[in-house]
């Protein structure tokens, strides 16, 4: 879900908060931002679904989804369950 990835401005490496990186704000590998994430279809500037490959790491640089970072990832909000 493209439009639900754009909330997750941030993410928490090793205990910090950093900015996610938007597709074709990434440095180092990628190119040819005129057409879609090959991956997960977004535009330039926006966010990359979690877990797309061609996400590059704010804190090491690499791609987000092989880096030796240990990504913290927020349990998603559980709605109450109806009593
Ligand atoms: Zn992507
Ligand atoms: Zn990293």
């Amino acid at each position: 879900m493209l439009v639900g990835a754009q909330h997750d401005l941030t993410i928490r490496i090793n205990g910090e908060e950093y900015d996610r990186i938007a597709y074709g704000r990434q440095q180092g590998f990628g190119e040819g931002w005129s057409i879609p994430c090959h991956d997960c279809a977004a535009l330039e500037d926006q966010l990359h679904v979690p877990g797309c490959d061609m996400e590059q790491c704010p804190r090491c640089g690499q791609q987000l989804i092989s880096c030796p970072c240990s990504i913290e990832v927020e349990p998603e909000e559980e709605p109450e369950a109806a009593s």
